[in-house]
């Protein structure tokens, strides 16, 4: 990963999410640390997921917000495109058993 260091709120903005990462629990299981991989990064995180290595839930970042929300909530037919598209940065075992949603089901 790389950052710029111009601007301190820049770098900040960064530090915050990882410091978010410290604190967020699988909102299921309750599960901590959760996994963070970036997929599109500019001040902060654009694009990325968070996943629970406990139950094999992911959670998208889109235009920045981590959405970390519990199944019933979840719409398939926004998420599973957001798979498809990052498909080549996930870990194969999201993609074939990740919760809710997977490339398999
Ligand atoms: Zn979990």
């Amino acid at each position: 990963m790389f950052y710029k260091f111009e601007g301190k709120h820049t770098f900040g903005g960064i530090k915050i999410k990882k410091k978010l990462m410290e604190i967020l629990a699988c909102p299921i299981d309750k599960h901590h640390p959760l996994e963070l991989h970036v997929f599109e990064e500019k001040d902060e995180i654009v694009e990325g997921l968070i996943v629970c290595p406990k139950c094999l839930r992911w959670y998208p970042i889109r235009d920045e917000i981590p959405e970390m929300l519990p199944d019933e909530l979840r719409k398939e037919n926004e998420d599973l495109p957001f798979l498809k598209k990052w498909k080549e940065k996930i870990p194969e075992k999201i993609q074939n058993e990740g919760k809710p949603f997977n490339l398999k089901s």
